[in-house]
């Protein structure tokens, strides 16, 4: 394979960036403590209410205030009784108090609203939390101690909101911000790569291909089950089998056919089902380990929109399967790929059942339905077609380039909005699959591996190096 030259230079400045990063290790908790766990437990009221403060003080939070998505305290607007006096103002939570001079918060104009300042643990000599007017600040120690029981934190609040990169990616150049999605987007297609040729290497070209197409066509959800059926019914095995057997075979394997009763379904289905058990008995035997509780595929249905339901897709494998030839030939040598014959031959297919028929339970659709759309269509260019053929001819990244951005969900949303915040540029930079991709791929490893609500992610201040 032939590496990719901004991948590297990413995977340099993610690695870069990540030396010297440590979690906290907390008295009282087993294992390290995620700052923002510790503040959504602070959050949902876990710790309690009413406390006393390093200096003897009655401390009762009447208003746990606005959880802060942005640069400063981590709790703004906070009422708080101290003795007989209610005073306004932030709080600042941290694991350790000595984390509020190591973060500079004594000579930073925005942490001077804080009137109480919480942490875990603190030094044997007494420490005192001061602001940059040199006000002292009301400390209390918060133990693991005094947490509920069944307290669990609840980061999703966190998740959703804008991040401290939001300023300066807006600061940087736009060549400056291409640049970067680029490399971050040439990393993750390489990482793509190196498993699809894993696979190569291990089960063949073609056996690869069809496994991984399998997998793009479980969607989030049901990749797993996919795959596992793959790997159970290989390709040199299906190609060899007539059409109504391969796909009895399949349907059979997955278990749908096990719990479903002919006489609860409409008369197409029942038609169809017919039709499948016809072959599916015959080969059942053969399979039976494979119909065995522990063994059968975990589909997971809830939360499935209709046209994306697994039963849906295994038509569609089923459909591809029959039409292979077309599907492969354009991906059986990357000097032949045709990205317009490929995408073509995909949303061609089609299924005499499965064309107007969500599940095998539902009632036929009013109207047909493509068997594969323009979206899977390009999750398989990203997934699949470039991983494999981008590091054999290095030329098709410019293709790649080029290609739209089609995906839409949930975590590419909350990229969006972390990153670029309600900044006009994060709509320019998604605009194209690559953009989608390198999103996806900063999100992933700065966003996800982040537990400290922003503040200690090393992200923002690194930009600037990025020339
Ligand atoms: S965790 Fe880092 S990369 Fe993610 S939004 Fe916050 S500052 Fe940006």
């Amino acid at each position: 394979m032939t590496p990719l030259p901004l991948a590297d230079r990413y995977a340099r400045f993610r690695d870069a960036v990540f030396s010297g990063i440590e979690e906290s290790q907390l008295p009282g908790f087993e294992g390290p403590m995620p700052e923002l766990d510790l503040q959504s437990l602070w959050f949902a009221g876990a710790f309690g209410s009413e406390f006393a403060s390093n200096d003897g003080r009655q401390v009762t939070i009447t208003d746990f205030g606005v959880w802060n998505s942005g640069a400063g305290p981590d709790f703004t607007n906070c009422a708080i009784r101290m003795g007989d006096e209610t005073v306004q103002g932030d709080i600042e939570l941290d694991p350790d108090a000595r984390d509020w001079e190591r973060h500079n918060h004594s000579m930073n104009a925005d942490y001077d609203r804080v009137v109480l300042h919480l942490f875990f643990s603190s030094p044997a000599e007494r420490f005192f939390t001061r602001t940059s007017q040199n006000r002292e600040v009301v400390q209390v120690k918060l133990e693991a101690s005094m947490l509920a029981p069944d307290a669990k934190p609840n980061r999703g609040l966190a998740a959703a909101r804008i991040g401290r990169c939001a300023t300066p990616l807006r600061e940087m150049e736009p060549a400056r911000v291409q640049s970067m999605l680029e490399s971050a987007a040439q990393y993750r297609l390489e990482l793509k790569s190196k498993r699809l040729h894993r696979c190569v290497a291990a089960q063949g070209r073609e056996e690869a291909i069809y496994q991984a197409l399998a997998r793009t066509l479980g969607y989030r959800n049901n990749q797993q089950p996919f795959t596992l059926l793959s790997q159970r019914l290989p390709l040199k095995k299906l190609l060899k089998l007539d059409a109504a057997k391969r796909e009895s075979l399949l349907f059979g394997v997955s278990g749908f056919l096990e719990t479903i009763r002919a006489e609860d379904t409409e008369p197409e289905t029942r038609a169809y089902l017919r039709q499948l058990w016809s072959e599916w008995w015959k080969q059942r035997h053969a399979c039976l380990r494979w119909l065995d509780e522990r063994q059968l595929p975990r589909w997971k249905l809830a939360a499935t929109r209709p046209g994306n339901h697994p039963q849906r897709r295994l038509g569609a494998l089923a459909a591809m399967l029959s039409a292979w030839p077309q599907i492969i030939a354009p991906l059986a040598d990357a000097t032949r790929w045709s990205q317009a014959a490929w995408r073509e031959s995909l949303l061609a297919l089609a299924h005499e059942f499965w064309t107007t028929h969500y599940t095998l339970m539902a009632n036929p659709a009013s109207k047909a339905l493509a068997l594969i759309g323009e979206t899977r269509v390009q999750e398989m260019l990203a997934n699949v077609a470039y991983p494999l053929l981008v590091p054999e001819r290095t030329r098709l990244w410019a293709e790649y380039l080029e290609l739209p951005a089609l995906l839409d969900n949930q975590k590419l949303r909350r990229a969006v909005l972390r990153l670029f915040g309600d900044d006009e540029r994060g709509k320019a930079f998604t605009t194209r699959l690559h953009h989608q991709q390198g999103l996806l791929q900063i999100y992933e490893d700065f966003c996800l591996e982040d537990d400290s609500a922003c503040a200690n992610c090393p992200f923002p201040e690194r930009l600037k190096e990025w020339g």
